[in-house]
């Protein structure tokens, strides 16, 4: 496909009171047009931190992005980490939206549903109000939301959790931008609701072809909307590639371990349900070798020692993991783990 979006070498890092953290170690990723990619990992892994460079959203105190590295985020040809805030602006909610993962801290409480979105679309369109007023009605039946002329008119706490992230998404959506950034869009929703927000995302992505950054802790809900799952780890990409590669013929034990959490795919490990144990490291002192290295049951002498190199799998698969290399003994891995 056609690329979009392109993240070259990103380098994201934050100045704490114990030091330096490198939330962002050299991540690079390219988004197809009309494509979903989610990018999935625990929480501190640099998932967030990634899409939120891509938006030009953190914070300007103590973040150093690129730093000695040479970092780049193309979109339409141009460097958006070279963009000023006011250009940043503009491009964000025009171009490039975003939807998060609570709709209450991102809707104005004392403000109409329909006067956020009417706001939404004057801010980056040259049309009268009555014209967006318009559009904003179709926008919420856009969003599946039933009686918009009336929903138009009330306050967010008049709508329930899975109502509201629709309201965001409807918000999110109004300037047809060409990319679309979902940041855990339904984990404060329950199972049903999630499944919902899950398929409008992806209708609406068809619909308008728009490109999609999913971000997501729980590879579950991935797994029946996205075209392509990159995993990451410790501020790190650690094996990509498409829902099928992932979830049939994952090889890095991260991903693997990530899959092993997710209830409904168990079986095909047969495997049993368990959550990861351990925690990941600590982004102030890497280690020198895999991050992964202390959580992992296959891990050996080099994983401490030196960062694995990225393997070339397929045309859509990569994986770093020392277990790809010639050497490693591999006879007490599951058969579907080396390809
Ligand atoms: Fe495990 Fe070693 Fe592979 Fe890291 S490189 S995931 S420690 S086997």
């Amino acid at each position: 496909g056609e690329q979009i979006l392109e993240v070259k070498n990103l380098h994201v890092s934050f100045k704490t009171y114990a030091g330096k953290s490198h939330a962002v170690r050299g991540v690079d990723f390219h988004l197809n047009k009309g494509e979903i990619l989610a990018i999935v990992g625990e929480s501190g892994c640099g998932k967030t931190v990634t899409s939120k460079a891509i938006l030009g959203l953190l914070p300007k105190e103590n973040t150093t992005i690129g730093g000695s590295e040479n970092s780049e985020i193309l979109f339409g040809g141009e460097d958006l980490l070279k963009k000023s805030e006011k250009e940043m602006a503009s491009i964000r909610g025009s171009k490039i939206s975003m939807i998060f993962q609570d709709p209450m801290t991102s809707l104005n409480p004392t403000m109409k549903i329909g006067d956020q979105i009417m706001e939404s679309i004057l801010l980056h369109n040259n049309i009268s109000k009555e014209e967006a007023h318009k559009r904003a009605i179709e926008m919420l039946e856009l969003v599946k939301i039933p009686n918009a002329t009336e929903r138009m008119k009330q306050y967010p706490f008049e709508f329930s959790g899975g109502m509201r992230q629709r309201a965001m998404i409807a918000i999110a959506l109004a300037c047809k931008p060409e990319v679309l950034i979902a940041d855990e869009p339904t984990t404060a929703l329950d199972v049903t609701i999630q499944a919902q927000i899950m398929d409008l995302i992806q209708e609406l992505q068809k619909e308008l072809n728009m490109a999609v950054i999913l971000v997501t802790h729980d590879l579950g809900v991935v797994a029946s909307v996205a075209d392509r799952i990159q995993v990451m780890y410790a501020g790190k990409v650690v094996e990509r590639g498409t829902v099928d590669e992932i979830f049939y013929k994952s090889t890095h034990p991260y991903s693997r371990a990530l899959l092993k959490s997710v209830p409904k795919i168990t079986n095909i490990h047969k495997e049993t349900l368990y959550s990861l144990k351990g925690t990941p490291p600590d982004l102030i002192n890497p280690p020198k070798g895999c991050s992964f290295a202390p959580r992992c049951e296959y891990g050996m002498m080099i994983c401490r020692e030196q960062y694995p190199r990225t393997e070339v799998l397929s045309e859509t698969q990569e994986s770093s993991c020392w277990l790809h290399h010639p050497k490693a003994d591999k006879s007490g891995l599951p058969k579907n783990m080396i390809q």
